[in-house]
């Protein structure tokens, strides 16, 4: 029924790349766009963070490539993915690059994209959804959506690596609710910061892991408590962490 929408001939050409977001986990969560793009592409190049059953969609005789870098363990470089986009584009071929969530959130992104102009290949990006959103879907009960101020925050390097001056306090005056991507391996730090700078030990965090996907799991704990509630539940990366 989908193939209906079928789009314009000229919505992915020949030599050619797309740099496009293929949501968190789950194949439902592929838009519309993302996967006509699937099913169009010669080769697709794909990270750690596309949910498996989101290549069932490309045709037989298409390329997979993994790109994967998960969690340090590093299967190839920036560099070898530059070099993927550009051989295959050069052959004439629809190269994607599919990436986890949106393409433009904490993706690396750029490093690609500037790649892709100073070689002169042809590209666009197609927007995903971003891991954050589906967790704001299971969130009516116990917490306020980010209807008023908030913050994404990627808890990787940036705030363990006090260079980047990240101000906890910053966060606790404005109220910002927090949104981290990448954070769980920071979450002591994290939450000792924030209630060193003030945040009350009682606001309420939730941590959701492998959204979307039968492993999903979900922990809903406080500042003062996540990091053991972390521990007891063996929560592994990826996941969203809120705080409230
Ligand atoms: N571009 C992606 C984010 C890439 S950064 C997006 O828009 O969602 C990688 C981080 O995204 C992970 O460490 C985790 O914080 C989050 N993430 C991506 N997919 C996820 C999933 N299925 N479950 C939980 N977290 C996820």
């Amino acid at each position: 029924m989908l193939d209906k929408f079928k789009p314009k001939t000229n919505f992915f050409k020949k030599g050619t790349v797309i740099i496009a977001g293929a949501g968190p986990g789950s194949k439902k969560n592929v838009t519309l766009a993302t996967y006509f793009s699937i099913k169009i592409a010669d080769v697709i190049i794909y990270d750690g963070l596309v949910g498996s059953g989101v290549l069932d969609y490309a045709k037989k005789s298409t390329k997979l490539i993994f790109a994967g870098k998960k969690y340090g363990n590093k299967s190839c470089t920036q560099d070898q993915i530059i070099e993927w986009l550009q051989i295959y584009s050069v052959r004439n071929k629809r190269v994607l690059r599919l990436k986890g969530g949106d393409p433009s959130i904490f993706g690396r992104g750029s490093e690609e994209i500037n790649a892709l102009k100073k070689l002169k290949i042809d590209f666009k990006i197609l927007s995903g959804i971003t891991a954050a959103q589906e967790v704001f879907t299971k969130s009516h009960q116990k917490y306020h959506l980010p209807d008023k101020f908030f913050t994404f925050v990627t808890g990787h390097k940036n705030i363990s690596d006090l260079s980047m001056k990240v101000k906890f306090r910053d966060f606790v005056d404005n109220h910002s609710k927090l949104i981290i991507y990448m954070g769980l391996s920071q979450l002591k730090n994290i939450s000792e910061q924030l209630i060193k700078a003030g945040k009350n030990r009682k606001t309420r965090v939730k941590i959701v892991t492998n959204i979307s996907l039968d492993s999903e799991k979900t922990i809903n704990s406080d500042l003062g408590g996540c990091l053991k509630a972390k521990e007891n539940f063996g929560l592994k990366p990826p996941a969203i962490i809120i705080i409230d």
